[in-house]
């Protein structure tokens, strides 16, 4: 993985008139992830709020008056979902700025919780490696965040919204969209007129993903019943549907073609859905034994559980196309077998 320098400006950029995009370091990873900064008649608002580094808050402000404005300007944060690399700094600018947070009730509770939700994101993780057999250094990650959020600032949300709300953001009439999928709190805020060059524009967070395999990203706020899979697929259906949208991403450029996107990782998730109905052919297994069969090598801890979701996502579709079941091996081990149908 490319590492950029910590040296390195952020990147501000006016990607349509009006909005801004300040990309944000995000620990070493190329791209980092974005800020917009929205600015019109109505509110000037930053949809997403950026990794909580040290030296993060100073970046922005800095990138803010590059793109002409400053943090006091700031009226409004929006919030695209939960992942502390969009909510990390949200109460850091309300406090300086005196802007008003809206969020769903979802990403409200982790900017009101960032720790308590991190360890229930850990504790529900530990489970989640056991029943599928997985190696434990996959929480890894989650673990080295714990310093990260112990001391963050929190806030109340003061507008928390729900579909269908609408929200004025500079000169931007934003209505609510509830698209979970790549987490449970996935949120769309889209201007449904065509205000650039013909087209309607939205923010969708991570909603859809550049390059990842379309992966749900699973944890403590899904319920036990839930097909998370089955919910991405129907929400970023809904989503390419909208004609000729530009989607301002959470992480790099706006994407202009999601219909054509979603077909090509649709097309890629059906393919690894194939290899994974074929290797049970033979007899059940562990998720992870079941993975290391079908994966080109045994994934890095820093993948492992995207790798994981992924696996469990080609699953879930089988298992609803009554092909493949769950079975319990040992203990609370999850299995699965084909069905013979
Ligand atoms: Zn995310």
């Amino acid at each position: 993985m490319e590492r950029e320098s910590p040296a390195e400006p952020p990147a501000v950029e006016e990607v349509v008139p009006g909005v801004t995009r300040i990309a944000l370091p995000l620990g070493g990873i190329t791209g980092g992830v974005n800020v917009h900064l929205v600015r019109g008649d109505g509110p000037t608002t930053l949809v997403d709020s950026a990794m909580p580094l040290p030296g993060t808050m100073e970046a922005l402000e800095a990138a803010l008056v590059t793109a002409g404005s400053s943090i006091d300007e700031v009226e409004l944060v929006l919030v695209t979902h939960h992942h502390l690399d969009h909510t990390g700094l949200a109460a850091q600018i309300a406090d300086r700025s005196g802007a008003a947070i809206a969020a769903t009730a979802q990403t409200a509770e982790a900017i009101a919780d960032p720790h308590g939700l991190l360890v229930r994101e850990v504790a529900w993780g530990e489970r989640h490696i056991a029943r599928h057999g997985a190696p434990d250094d996959l929480l890894g990650m989650a673990r080295q965040g714990e310093p990260l959020v112990r001391g963050l600032p929190t806030a109340g949300t003061s507008r928390v919204l729900v579909d269908g709300d609408v929200v004025r953001a500079g000169d931007l009439d934003l209505t609510v969209r509830e698209r979970p999928g790549h987490s449970p709190s996935d949120t769309l805020f889209v201007e449904e007129r065509p205000v650039v060059a013909g087209r309607p524009l939205a923010f969708v967070g991570d909603h859809v993903f550049r390059s990842a395999p379309l992966t749900p990203v699973l944890g403590s706020m899904l319920g036990t019943d839930a097909r998370p899979a089955a919910a991405y697929l129907a929400a970023l259906e809904e989503t390419a549907a909208v004609p000729g949208l530009v989607a301002l991403t959470g992480h790099g450029p706006a994407l202009l073609d999601v219909a054509a996107l979603h077909a090509d990782r649709r097309g890629a998730l059906d393919r690894r859905t194939g290899r994974v109905r074929d290797a049970l052919r033979t007899e059940p297994r562990g998720t992870w034994d079941l993975g290391l069969e079908v994966w080109r090598g045994v994934p890095s801890s820093r993948h492992g559980l995207t790798r994981l979701g992924a696996l469990l996502a080609s699953l879930e579709l089988l298992e609803d196309a009554g092909e493949v079941e769950q079975v319990l091996l040992d203990g609370d081990r999850v299995g699965w077998r084909a069905t013979g149908g």
